[in-house]
């Protein structure tokens, strides 16, 4: 197997390169709390950084050799080292004081852990990890309103092979060579934005809302005053800061340097009423 570039010039097989993948993960699975130093955690994030652009050029290497087997593979093993990444980043974030920020971490160490479940038979052990941060969900953070999009589409057309969605055979969420299979939706109009109890995605939910002082954030909880010129009406209509649609199926391949950088929300933010 071309692995040269796994461990240091070494030609490794493919158990040894599962190990060294599987030794990498469990490394970083340490520093999974937040009572862990925030630098340590910080150069873990890094290291997984470096261990899934690894896992990717692997991957790379599979399909060219047509080996769906093995690219399946290691299209799990980028999920898993994104999922472990996500939740460092999510106990970095909630230490730094941006909960927001953190929420969509965990939201996407939770897309990551389902993700690798579906890539590979060998990651059906990422289920407890899924419940794990489920559960974290609801001990760390404060309930959240979520919200669903839903509009209609001309076409739906499948991204493994661009025929028409339904009628070439292949299932979305299931892995083909390396690469997930999506439904695309072509030619979209939006039709209603609704409140809802289970979200398909749950980083879809009110932001922040309208109070007589400013706006207060769902998850900090802490008030914003009002910009000049901003006005709010006693008895009015509720005015809330949403996002309704989020446009990063992938999240979790986000390197850690381009989530501590980055400020603004990678996810569509929009006012509504
Ligand atoms: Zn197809």
């Amino acid at each position: 197997m071309a692995l040269s570039d796994v461990g240091k010039g070494a030609q490794l097989t493919l158990n040894e390169a599962i190990q060294y993948f599987n030794a990498g993960i469990e490394k970083a699975e340490i520093y999974l709390s937040p009572a862990r130093d925030s630098k340590l955690q910080l150069a873990r994030c890094h290291e997984m950084d470096f261990l899934q652009q690894q896992a990717t050029r692997i991957k790379i290497d599979a399909i060219q050799q047509n080996d769906e087997n093995v690219a399946n593979l290691f299209l799990a093993f980028e999920c898993a080292i994104g999922a472990v990444r996500a939740e460092l980043l999510m106990w970095l974030l909630l230490k730094q004081e941006k909960p927001n920020k953190a929420w969509d971490q965990l939201i996407s160490a939770q897309i990551a852990c389902l993700d690798a479940t579906r890539a590979h038979t060998g990651f059906s052990h990422c289920s407890d990890r899924l419940q794990k941060l489920q559960n974290i969900e609801e001990t760390i953070f404060p309930p959240q309103v979520f919200l669903s999009a839903g509009f209609v589409a001309q076409a739906l057309e499948c991204s493994i092979c661009r025929q028409r969605y339904g009628t070439c055979g292949h299932l979305r969420g299931k892995p083909y060579m390396g690469m997930f299979c999506e439904v695309i939706h072509r030619g979209i109009q939006g039709d209603h934005v609704a409140i809802v109890e289970v979200p398909a995605d749950k980083r879809c939910r009110i932001v922040s809302f309208k109070t007589k002082d400013g706006h207060r954030d769902r998850l900090s909880w802490d008030i914003t005053p009002y910009a000049a010129g901003e006005t709010h009406e006693d008895g009015g209509p509720l005015h809330a800061n949403t996002i309704f649609m989020s446009l990063n199926r992938y999240p979790y391949l986000t390197s850690s340097r381009k989530v501590l950088d980055t400020e603004a929300s990678e996810t569509e933010q929009a006012q509504s009423a």
